[in-house]
């Protein structure tokens, strides 16, 4: 992969008005979802003033969502390790030289413990991942009895088992599964030099499958893997522009782990950071781009102060992940996601049940 410029370019005199032309759907004054973004406008989106993209951002975030209140999402990994798939940034690789020891499938029980735990701390969502290519035909029963053993918790339940069949997705859809997480990454053109064993058409061909099950969708990428300004266009517009957008779409900004291929191309060098006002304006972007989804400020927030988290829900972020550990990486913690909170006079969000959303839509 190549180490491009990730900071932005000077804001380009006209970007403003080309943006703001679209004043209608999508933008500041509208409500209206659109999935005809092109690559140009969403590259005039990320070159407006800051101060003007975040103003567009709030705004639109105010009107499609009850300002001041953040979705809290439990991020647990039910098999962690081992994965046949060569994701750069990912310590759960195989390929990885990390460290990390490959375990099982956890057992149901366990799975169902941590749910409670995350629901007493305040988690309306409780999100189990395993680091599979693809789950196979003998491990969906254990997933299924996780997923209704979750909701009768009243909690949502969201899974990422990699690529999925439609028999798999119809499966899950049946036992209840709220959300499923698959990620694009990142733009089409950038995809490859990240992984090499799936292709983006087989990304969006599984989000395909969950869609079609009627699954709302989670699906969003990572930034800060020495992608480009075009790129982070590229991203975004992949996301904008599928037939319906998706219901939650995480933006990760890259923790770049030793042992793995990002994060040994990227360590000691001025990328080993992204920009914090180039991660804001992604997720500006995003939530102009895409009105109705929760924008889930992901991986990497324990790295980024208070003022850039702040600014990333002035922006439009209105979900997070809570607790100590994501997946197999460090997260902010509860104890400093309180704190956040009590500063910022953000409140959590409760839980909406699939059945309201799927009617609410229609
Ligand atoms: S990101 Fe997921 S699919 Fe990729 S290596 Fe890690 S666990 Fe496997």
């Amino acid at each position: 992969m190549s180490l491009d410029e990730t900071v932005s370019s000077p804001a380009k005199a006209g970007a403003q008005t080309i943006a703001r032309d679209h004043s209608g759907p999508g933008s500041a004054a509208g409500n209206e979802v659109r999935n005809d973004w092109t690559r140009e406008e969403i590259a005039a989106l990320f070159d407006l003033p800051f101060d003007d993209l975040v103003f567009q951002a709030a705004t639109i975030h105010r009107a499609n969502h009850t300002p001041g209140q953040v979705q809290l999402s439990t991020l647990l990994s039910i098999k962690t390790g081992g994965c046949p798939e060569d994701c750069g940034y990912c310590n759960q690789s195989a390929g990885a030289k990390s460290g990390l020891k490959a375990e099982k499938l956890l057992d149901v029980r366990t799975v169902l413990q941590s749910a409670a735990q995350a629901k007493d701390r305040g988690s309306s969502r409780f999100c189990m991942g395993a680091a599979w290519r693809n789950p196979k035909d003998r491990d969906m029963p254990a997933i299924i009895e996780m997923v209704q053993g979750v909701r009768q918790m009243g909690m949502e339940t969201c899974m990422t088992l990699g690529m999925l069949t439609e028999k798999q997705s119809q499966m899950l859809a049946e036992a209840g599964l709220d959300y499923y997480n698959h990620n694009i990454d990142t733009s089409p053109e950038h995809y490859e030099k990240v992984i090499t064993t799936r292709t983006f058409g087989d990304r969006l061909e599984t989000l395909e499958n969950v869609r079609n099950s009627r699954i709302n969708v989670c699906s969003g990428g990572i930034i800060g893997m020495g992608e480009t300004r075009e790129d982070r266009v590229g991203f975004v517009h992949a996301l904008a522009t599928l037939p319906r957008h998706p219901e939650s779409v995480p933006v990760n900004a890259l923790v770049p782990v030793k042992g793995t291929v990002l994060g040994d191309m990227l360590a000691d060098t001025p990328l080993a950071k992204i920009d914090d006002i180039e991660f804001v304006r992604t997720i500006a972007v995003a939530r102009i781009t895409m009105p109705a989804s929760m924008v889930r400020l992901s991986a990497g927030r324990e790295s980024m102060s208070e003022s850039t988290q702040a600014l990333c829900f002035l922006a439009g972020a209105n979900s997070i992940f809570t607790g100590d550990k994501l997946l197999t990486t460090g997260n902010a913690g509860d104890d400093a996601d309180e704190t956040l909170f009590a500063k910022l006079g953000l409140v959590p969000m409760e839980a909406e049940p699939r059945e309201i959303q799927l009617e609410a839509a229609e």
